[in-house]
């Protein structure tokens, strides 16, 4: 059995163009773009290419992209300020801050000053808890892109046996409380998870947000199992000086058994950006009153 590739590039690229496809009808409804606010506090090198990218999908969406670059020694209360500035600008649909912010900077208070309409990263308080409920609301970016590559190659998840490997806000609890309102069993490991290896075997479902290269083993993976895997990290550099191979957190070339699998790069990775913009129209189309699209 050869496990098929999950091509996240190019359901994102569909998605995006989905995405486009429904904004020209924003603006006839309402006279304006949806619009995308990008707070950048400090020059992690890392982060400024991460906010490009957000920047350039965004406009290419037909989107409106307002980027706010701000220096590191910015404080609490400037960066309050001009969130506050972003809440009560009708012109802004959705606000990221882009995480990890600088030391000094509260990570919780920053966020917890997003209005939840806008929060398309789904990380306030009132988000989190619609998501718990099972009720609509803005879910983080990267968990729902995983959940869209499994329903595509899936269908209903319903009693499927999940894992999510990582307990993180932004990845591995959200992507667990998804699994299970689609009606999967799921199982949450963390570093303090013991005997790791046999939970991950009983999975048909694993999701892999640690952050540690390879980690996962392909004998932890049972045959047939659908495996997303979020991680991304670069290797050390070659000998000849170049840039180290970025891999994921499942060791791939072990994975040939199972039923499925994300590349790293070019699985979850693209479906990040795809699903921010995908957030972004949305709580555009909430604010401005009008019904959600089906099926986005
Ligand atoms: P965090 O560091 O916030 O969380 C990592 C999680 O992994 C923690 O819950 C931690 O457990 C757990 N963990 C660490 N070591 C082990 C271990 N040995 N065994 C089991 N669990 C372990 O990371 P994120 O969730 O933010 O990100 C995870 C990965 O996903 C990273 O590689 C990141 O780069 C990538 N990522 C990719 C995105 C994409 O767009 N593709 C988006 C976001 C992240 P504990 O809680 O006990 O410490």
């Amino acid at each position: 059995m050869t496990a098929e590739i999950i091509d996240g590039k190019a359901f994102a690229a569909g998605l995006r163009e989905r995405i486009a496809g429904h904004v020209p009808a924003f603006v006839d409804a309402t006279g304006r773009k949806p619009g995308l606010a990008v707070i950048l506090v400090g020059d992690d090198p890392a982060s400024q290419v991460y906010v490009g990218s957000k920047g350039k999908a965004t406009v290419a969406a037909g989107m409106e992209s307002f980027q706010h670059v701000l220096p590191a020694s910015t404080g609490q209360d400037e960066l309050l300020a001009l969130i506050a500035e972003l809440n009560a600008d009708d012109t802004v649909d959705g606000i990221l801050v882009q995480l990890p912010l600088p030391e000094g900077l509260d990570e919780a208070v920053t966020v917890a000053a997003i209005d939840p309409a806008k929060d398309v990263d789904g990380l306030t308080d009132a988000n989190v808890a619609r998501l718990a409920n099972n009720e609509a609301g803005l879910v983080p970016c990267t968990p729902l892109g995983c959940m869209m590559l499994l329903h595509d190659r899936l269908g209903d998840l319903t009693g499927l046996d999940a894992v999510v490997v990582g307990r993180s806000q932004l990845v591995g609890r959200p992507m667990a409380q998804l699994l299970v309102n689609a009606n999967c069993t799921v199982t949450i490991a963390h570093s303090r998870t013991r005997n790791l290896p046999d939970i991950v075997r009983k999975a048909d479902i694993v999701v892999a947000a640690v952050g540690r290269a390879e980690m996962v083993k392909g004998d932890w993976l049972k045959p047939g199992a659908t495996v997303i895997d979020v991680g991304i990290n670069r290797l050390a550099p070659t000998e000849e000086g170049k840039k180290g191979k970025l891999v994921g957190d499942v060791a791939f070339a072990e994975a040939e058994h199972v039923k499925a699998i994300t590349p790293v790069p070019g699985g979850v990775g693209p479906m990040t950006i795809a699903v921010l913009l995908r957030n972004t129209l949305v709580a555009a189309r909430a604010r401005a009153g009008l019904d959600p699209v089906e099926g986005l």
